[in-house]
This record gives structure tokens, C-alpha cells and sequence, in this order.
């Protein structure tokens, strides 16, 4: 094993995907590894005709078509087009067998969760299924999916969600009798929302139309957003955005 527990021949072939594209511009690859990020990611340095790349580990024993089709992607990125993201690579990210072998190194590197749905008041499954129960959700949307309270409670980010990982977590400030039932399901419901948009390859507008009218079905979409603007300690402008 070689450098952060990869091994020599992942590295190598990391360089070569990257040295496609560096080369017919006359760019030497100083290096590329893959590194422990927690998340999904690629980053890169690149003095004057020269670069080095950094890639997730994530991707480190992925096949070869999707590993080219991320560098091609990353590729994109560093030289200022928007990174279009080959098939292979996004039904790889996407597929069970991806998140089940990875998502247990990513909890790993989560600090701030439970491992746990139930929390001192409220179980986040129980949501789920009122959910589910009001057809506001389907079997297909929660499909392969960890569940879990944040360990400390985060005003910030009343909900959080991987898309790449399936990981949802629940700030332990909605873990309270004290906040509506009504905005507890609202706040699980978003990050299912995200669950079932899936992977999409570094998006930046995850709240798009149809994310919002999905958000608007809910019923007493309003009121619960109300709720979550009343929640002791959290301040007005957070509330709005505290929903990733
Ligand atoms: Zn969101």
C-alpha cells in the first residue's frame, strides 16, 4: 500500500486519466493522488504549465470508465467550462453497491451524528412513515438510506443530506415536543426531497423548481415554515436557510 492506504497502481492510473488531458495542452502533471476528503471531491493546484490533482478516495477502486469520466469532469472544472459528468461515472455514484461499501468510511468522517434515528423525544422514523403513510413518499425515495440525529444541536442546518452517501441527519434541536410535529415531518421531508432528486454531479441549485413544488405538496407547507422560524434560539434569516 502506498500513500494514505491507496495503492501505487490507483495512483498511477489517476495520472494517467489526467495526463489525456493535460498533455495536448502542453501541462505536465506534477502529481495525482487520491485523498481523504470527506467528501465527494476533487481538488487541484496548477502553477504555470504544470498540475497536480487530488481526488476523493471514494473513487479510488472505482472501474476505470467511471474514474476517466470524473477526471474528464474535474477536468472541465479546473480549465473554467461547467464539468459535464459522464453516465458511467454518475450510475456508478448512484448505484447501492458505491454507497454501501463507501458510506461506512463517510459516517466515519461524520462528527456530529448519532448513528441513531431515535432520539431523546422523537424517533426520525416515525416521520418517515407518517410520510410515507400520506403518500408523500415513496418506498422507492428512502430506498438504501441512513437515517440520524445530529450528536449536538445545529441551528444552522436544521437537516442535512448526502446525496452521494444516502445519509440523512436530523439537527437534534428538532428532537423536542417544544417544536410541532408538523415542522419535525416538514424538515424530514425536505432532505427525502433531495433523497429522491438523487445524485446530481456537484449541483448548485438543488432547490430548483421541481424540488419546490415537490416542498409545496406538503400540507401546511406555510405554517410548518413558521414553526421552524419560532424554534427558541434560531434566529429569522437562519430559519430560511436552514434547509439544505
Ligand atoms: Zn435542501
Amino acid at each position: 500500500m502506498g500513500r494514505g492506504g491507496t495503492a501505487p497502481k490507483d495512483d498511477q492510473r489517476l495520472m494517467d486519466y489526467v495526463s489525456v488531458h493535460a498533455e495536448p495542452r502542453g501541462i505536465s502533471v506534477a502529481g495525482a493522488r487520491f485523498s481523504p476528503f470527506k467528501e465527494l471531491s476533487f481538488r487541484w493546484k496548477a502553477p504555470l504549465n504544470s498540475v497536480s490533482f487530488y481526488a476523493s478516495d471514494y473513487m479510488a477502486d472505482a472501474p476505470d470508465e467511471p474514474l476517466r469520466q470524473f477526471v474528464q469532469g474535474a477536468w472541465g472544472y479546473m480549465y473554467g467550462r461547467r464539468g459535464r459528468f459522464g453516465e458511467a461515472y454518475v450510475n456508478y455514484i448512484r448505484s447501492d453497491e458505491f454507497v454501501l461499501k463507501k458510506r461506512p468510511l463517510y459516517i466515519n468522517r461524520s462528527r456530529n451524528i448519532t448513528y441513531n434515528t431515535a432520539g431523546a423525544e422523537r424517533d426520525i422514523c416515525d416521520a418517515v412513515q407518517r410520510l410515507l403513510d400520506h403518500g408523500l413518499l415513496h418506498d422507492s425515495d428512502i430506498d438504501n438510506t441512513f437515517f440520524s440525529w445530529t450528536a449536538k444541536p445545529n441551528y444552522t442546518r436544521l437537516g442535512y443530506c448526502s446525496q452521494v452517501m444516502r445519509l440523512v441527519a436530523i439537527s437534534r434541536v428538532m428532537d423536542s415536543g417544544r417544536v410541532p410535529e408538523r415542522a419535525f415531518d416538514y424538515v424530514v421531508y425536505h432532505e427525502c426531497l433531495h433523497l429522491r432528486q438523487g445524485y446530481r454531479p456537484f449541483d448548485s441549485r438543488p432547490h430548483d423548481a421541481e424540488f419546490r413544488a415537490g416542498l409545496r405538496l406538503f400540507p401546511g407547507w406555510r405554517e410548518a415554515e413558521g414553526d421552524l422560524a419560532r424554534i427558541p434560539g434560531m434566529r429569522r434569516r437562519d430559519a430560511a436557510e436552514a434547509l439544505r
